[in-house]
């Protein structure tokens, strides 16, 4: 069993993409399918390409497969856990698939079904700055589906209230026979009385109401990780709607983020920028001031003379990357800023000082009157 291709069987090659498996799949199970194929191999190489569908169609297997050239990983040589045949009605989908095809010609039908899926759930999460900057734990209340621990989620009252379908003997298809394109054809489909679940309920769960759902209100630990930015999403798998199916894949909980802003940090990718307003005095003779970072303040020497717009980079003193290794920095732009109020002692100091410092001694300003031409 164990060292089937199962690419060739399907004549897909090695990096066959999930569409060009599918697509491969459903050309041959409607060459070989053994109502419509009466040759004698038919039969058997139908079986074939559904053992080879089932393997490539489901990531694990095909993953164990690709690895192992088993599907059931490392263990599974020879193991009894193989394709079982043609009366399989559980498992993956490919009979769903392939009796798809003949009702409706390769068009989505329910196929899907196969397995129940919950819902995802969509909730919004508030957290502050420093909180994403850092990273933290977070608890958030969920109102989900949850699966009736009283009946198991079948919405029966007592197991012998949960009976075997009549319809369908419990098997959840019904086979009838259809005129098609290609003739008669027997097709297989869902039981409606059960829908496909081969029981059916005669008193319903007082838990539920029978629906072998219940609204319960969960409280979930997130951990949100540093670096996480505005409007940004967390998807944390099987915490949204839960099925009523224990077989059921439950939904996600998908929480988008939003970012509460810093009162002078601004937060661009993982760089941070701050404006530093300072006097403009402490432009001309320098000083030391404080500026803001994500752990506490810290002081900054600015020379005597310094620019306005003058920038500092501090280098690793902004965000944590989300993912990989690193952290961005801190950007520092200073500003100079001018007094509002002055008095008429301070306004005669300031002529003297315009007076005492000669045009030459500004460079720029130099230069912009010589282009402009006097
Ligand atoms: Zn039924
Ligand atoms: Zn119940």
């Amino acid at each position: 069993m164990a060292n089937k291709d199962y690419y060739a069987t399907l004549g897909v090659n090695k990096s066959a993409s999930d569409d060009e498996i599918k697509s491969a799949y459903r050309q041959l199970a409607k060459k070989y399918h053994p109502d419509l194929n009466k040759t004698p191999e038919a039969a058997e190489k139908f079986k074939e390409i559904n053992e080879a569908y089932s393997v490539l169609s489901d990531k694990q297997k095909r993953a164990n497969y690709d690895q192992f050239g088993s599907a059931d990983g490392p263990q599974g040589f020879g193991g009894g856990q193989g394709f079982s045949g043609f009366d399989s009605s559980e498992g993956f989908g490919g009979f769903e698939d392939i009796f798809n095809i003949f009702t409706n010609f390769g068009g989505r039908g329910r196929a899907q079904q196969a397995r129940e899926e919950g819902d995802d759930i969509n909730l919004n999460l508030v957290i502050s700055f420093v909180d994403a900057a850092f990273g933290c734990e977070k608890e958030v209340t969920v109102t989900r589906k949850e699966r009736c621990e009283s009946c198991n989620g079948t919405g029966a009252k007592t197991d012998s209230d949960y009976v075997t379908c009549t319809e369908c003997n419990g098997t959840g298809r019904v086979t009838y026979t259809q005129q098609t394109l290609f003739g008669m054809t027997r097709t297989v489909g869902t039981c409606r009385n059960c829908g496909g679940k081969g029981k059916v309920v005669k008193n319903k769960c007082p838990d539920c109401r029978g629906t072998g759902l219940k609204t319960v209100t969960a409280k979930i630990k997130v951990k949100i990780p540093a670096g996480i930015d505005n409007e940004q999403t967390l998807r944390i798998e099987g915490q949204g709607n839960q099925t009523a199916s224990p077989n059921g894949i439950p939904g996600d909980l998908r929480i988008s983020i939003t970012v509460q802003p810093h009162s002078l940090l601004v937060r661009k990718g993982f760089d941070l920028y701050v404006d530093a307003y300072v006097p403009i005095t402490t432009l001309m003779l320098g000083g030391k001031i404080e500026i803001p970072t994500l752990k506490g303040k810290q002081t900054i020497d600015v020379a005597p003379l310094t620019q306005s717009n003058t920038k500092y980079t501090l280098k690793g003193k902004g965000i944590k990357y989300l993912k990989g290794f690193g952290t961005g920095d801190l950007i520092v732009t200073l500003k100079g800023e001018m007094p509002k109020d002055i008095d008429k002692n301070t306004i005669k100091l300031m002529k003297e000082l315009q007076n005492s410092i000669s045009e030459k001694s500004y460079p720029k300003t130099n230069n912009f009157k010589k282009k402009l031409g006097d």
